[in-house]
C-alpha cells in the first residue's frame, strides 16, 4: 500500500494537495505550450527532482510526483482539453484513472521508462480495477524524551479521508442503485486505442478503469465515498519508545473508495534531544562537573536522573572523563522488563574568574610540587612526557 506522509502533526503532503497547483506552471510552460515542449519541460524537472538524485529529501519526491502528473494530465489531449476548461476540478470525480492522483503512490521509475510508458498508455495496470484500500498515513511526532520514557496520551489532527456519511461511502446518491456497468468498456475496465502504430490498452476513460460508474452520484462526495476532513484522534504512546519507533493504528488512515476498508496510520516516533540526557538504546548519558578540589579530595555530587536527583560518591583523586556507572536509573524499553543504566561522566572544571588571593594560594600550592616528587603528582603528565620522549628517541634513530 502505498503511504503518504503527514508531517510534524500539522501538515499533509500528498498528492490531492500538491496536485491544486496549475499544471502549467509547475513545469514551467505557456498554456499554448507543444507537447515537445512539455516534454521537455518534464524530463528536465523530472531529473531534477528525481529521487535518485535527492535521497530521503521529502520536498523533492513531492516535485517529482508534482511534475508527474502535471506532464501525465498535459501530454493527453482528452485530459489536457478537460483540465483547460474546467482546471482541477474536472478531476476530482471518481480518482484519476490515468494514475498519479488516487492513492498517492509516487512511482519511481526510470524517467525514460516513464515517457517510454506514456507511449503505451495504461499498460502497467492490467484488467479491471476494484476499489481500493485507503491509504495508509504516517503521522511523524515529535516527543521529549520524558514523554518517551514514561509514556503519554497525545492528541493528534489528521488530515484524511473519511467515509461519506450521506452515501455511507457508496458514492451513489441515497435511495439510487449504487453502479452500473461502463458503456464504454462493457465492464472491462480497458479500452484498446490506437496511437501511431501501435494498438494500446488504455484505462476506460469514462469509468477510469473501473468497469462500473455511478449514474447518480452522491453530492457531497461526488461519487467518490470518501471525503476529506481533519480527524482528532487520541494516541496513547508507551512508555519506553524511542526514534525510530512506530506504532500502528489499524484502520484510522484513509477511508477507502466505494466503501472500500481504510488503511492504517502509522505514528512514527522521534525523539527530541534532552538537554541533560542523551540515550542510546536503554542506557542514558550524561555528563557532571565537578570542581578540582573535589575531584582531588572526594566528596559527593548531585547527580540528575529521569526520577530526580541521586548523590554520587566522588572518590579521592577522581580525573577528569571517568564515567560511573547507575544501575538501573536509565530508561525501560518498550521491550524490555529492566531499566538500563544511567551512566555519568564527570568533567574536573577548571576555576575561572580567580581572586588576587585565590591566585597567590594556587602559586603557592603549585609551588609545593617543587622537589623530586613532584612527578607522582601528577600520574598522566608523567606517563604523557615519558611516552613524548620516547617517541623523538624512536625518530631519531
Ligand atoms: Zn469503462
Ligand atoms: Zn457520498
Amino acid at each position: 500500500m502505498p503511504m503518504v506522509l503527514v508531517t510534524g502533526g500539522i501538515k499533509r503532503i500528498g498528492d490531492q494537495s500538491m496536485s491544486k497547483r496549475d499544471f502549467y506552471e509547475v513545469l514551467g510552460v505557456s498554456r499554448d505550450a507543444s507537447e515537445r515542449d512539455i516534454k521537455k519541460a518534464y524530463k528536465r524537472l523530472a531529473m531534477k527532482f528525481h529521487p535518485d538524485r535527492n535521497q530521503g529529501d521529502d520536498t523533492a519526491a513531492e516535485k517529482f510526483k508534482e511534475v508527474k502528473v502535471a506532464y501525465e494530465i498535459l501530454t493527453d489531449a482528452q485530459k489536457r482539453s478537460a483540465y483547460d476548461q474546467y482546471g482541477h476540478a474536472a478531476f476530482e470525480q471518481g480518482g484519476m484513472g490515468g494514475g498519479g492522483f488516487g492513492g498517492g503512490g509516487a512511482d519511481f521509475g526510470d524517467i525514460f521508462g516513464d515517457v517510454f510508458g506514456d507511449i503505451f498508455g495504461g499498460g502497467r495496470r492490467g484488467g479491471q480495477q476494484r476499489a481500493q484500500r485507503g491509504s495508509d498515513l504516517r503521522y511523524n511526532m515529535e516527543l521529549t524524551l520524558e514523554e518517551a520514557v514514561r509514556g503519554c496520551d497525545k492528541e493528534i489532527e489528521v488530515p484524511t479521508l473519511v467515509s461519506c456519511d450521506p452515501c455511507e461511502g457508496t458514492g451513489a446518491k441515497k435511495g439510487t442503485s449504487s453502479t452500473t456497468t461502463c458503456s464504454t468498456c462493457h465492464g472491462q475496465g480497458q479500452v484498446q486505442m490506437r496511437q501511431g502504430f501501435f494498438a494500446v490498452q488504455q484505462a476506460c476513460p469514462t469509468c477510469h478503469g473501473k468497469g462500473k460508474i455511478i449514474k447518480d452520484p452522491c453530492n457531497s462526495c461526488h461519487g467518490e465515498g470518501r471525503v476529506h476532513k481533519t480527524k482528532t484522534l487520541n494516541v496513547k504512546i508507551p512508555s519506553g519508545v524511542d526514534t525510530g519507533d512506530r506504532i500502528r493504528l489499524s484502520g484510522e488512515g484513509e477511508a477507502g473508495e466505494h466503501g472500500a476498508p481504510a488503511g492504517d496510520l502509522y505514528v512514527q516516533v522521534h525523539v527530541k534531544e534532552h538537554n541533560i540526557f542523551e540515550r542510546d538504546g536503554n542506557n542514558l548519558y550524561c555528563e557532571v562537573p565537578v570542581s578540582f578540589t573535589m575531584a582531588a579530595l572526594g566528596g559527593e555530587v548531585e547527580v540528575p536522573t529521569l526520577d530526580g536527583r541521586v548523590s554520587l560518591k566522588v572518590p579521592l583523586e577522581t580525573q577528569t572523563g571517568r564515567m560511573f556507572r547507575m544501575r538501573g536509573k536509565g530508561v525501560k524499553g518498550v521491550r524490555t522488563h529492566s531499566a538500563g543504566d544511567l551512566i555519568v561522566k564527570l568533567i574536573v572544571e577548571t576555576p575561572v574568574k580567580l581572586t588576587k588571593r585565590q591566585k597567590e594560594l594556587l602559586q603557592e600550592f603549585q609551588e609545593s610540587f617543587d622537589g623530586k616528587d613532584a612527578k607522582k603528582h601528577n600520574p598522566k603528565s608523567e606517563g604523557f612526557l615519558s611516552g613524548v620522549k620516547n617517541f623523538f628517541d624512536d625518530l631519531t634513530k
